[in-house]
């Protein structure tokens, strides 16, 4: 029997998926992950909310850091784990993709619907009047602003963010909204900050509707995510993983498999069968 036959046997059973997907699934990309395999930080944590909106240096260092950050972000191209669950969906195994990961990598894989809990890094929201914008046309005017800034190497974050250190950040150049000039902030929810209620009011109807939870390549370390565990077990929906490493949810999982996620959702792509034969 192959180690990976329980989840196979899962997914057969509870045709109807909500798959929750997290920073594990886009590692291959060559976007870190933010966590160990023990769930502990491996950097310093990202940018808080309130961080952002009241202090006018860390803003700018910030967006100094996604500037650098955001080529990484830009080319990264879709892992096996993003085209595997898009082959799931079109078998039709998939109620709803849900992603923690705010790198769009899902959609560029063909899944449709995604629900994108903590935003999207390839947008751009004005706080003031709510227009948004895309990501890269900041970004060219980030380096117009900031050439001097442009050449800059650094590590690069799951939220495209970058390691710039002993920099004078106070003098990095930073538009407002074109719109109204107020401050703009990379359409993603930051710590600190709440996933809008209509988007978890989505996922919990789609849960609803689902038979089982899948859980691919996340730790749920964060709130926003863990929650719909909890409210799969308060269902009485089953969950399973499939995570190298703990998660937050160990206890209430009905399989967890530490496996590489990727490799983990081919061969369950490959063995489950395609919408021709599917019931
Ligand atoms: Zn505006």
């Amino acid at each position: 029997m192959n180690a990976l036959t329980p989840l196979i046997d899962f997914v057969r059973r509870h045709p109807r998926l909500l798959v929750l997907t997290g920073a594990g699934c886009s590692t291959q990309a060559g976007i870190p992950d933010y966590r160990d395999a023990d769930g502990a930080w491996k950097r310093s944590a990202p940018m808080r909310y309130q961080l952002f909106v009241a202090d006018d240096v860390a803003r700018r260092r910030y967006w100094a850091r996604s500037m650098v950050g955001w080529r990484t972000m830009a080319l990264a191209s879709p892992t096996m784990a993003h085209h595997a669950l898009a082959r799931l969906a079109e078998a039709g195994h998939v109620r709803l993709l849900v992603t923690q990961n705010v790198d769009g990598l899902h959609d560029r894989a063909g899944s449709r619907g995604v629900i994108d809990l903590h935003g999207r890094i390839d947008t751009v929201c004005c706080l003031s009047c709510g227009q948004r914008s895309p990501r890269h046309l900041l970004q060219d005017e980030l380096l117009q602003r900031n050439p001097s800034w442009a050449a800059l190497d650094a590590l690069t974050a799951p939220d495209g963010d970058a390691d710039l250190e002993g920099l004078d950040f106070a003098q990095f150049d930073v538009p407002d909204c074109p719109a109204c000039g107020g401050m703009l902030k990379p359409d993603v929810v930051f710590f600190g900050e709440n996933v809008p209620r209509d988007r978890v009011a989505d996922v919990r109807a789609a849960l609803a509707e689902s038979d089982a939870v899948l859980v691919a390549g996340s730790s749920l370390m964060v709130y926003s995510g863990f929650r719909f565990v909890e409210d799969a077990v308060a269902l009485a929906k089953p969950v399973a993983a499939v995570n190298m490493g703990r998660t937050r949810a160990d206890a209430l999982l009905t399989l967890k498999l530490e496996h590489e996620v990727g490799a983990a959702l081919q061969w369950l792509a490959t063995a489950l069968p395609p919408p021709a034969q599917a019931a």
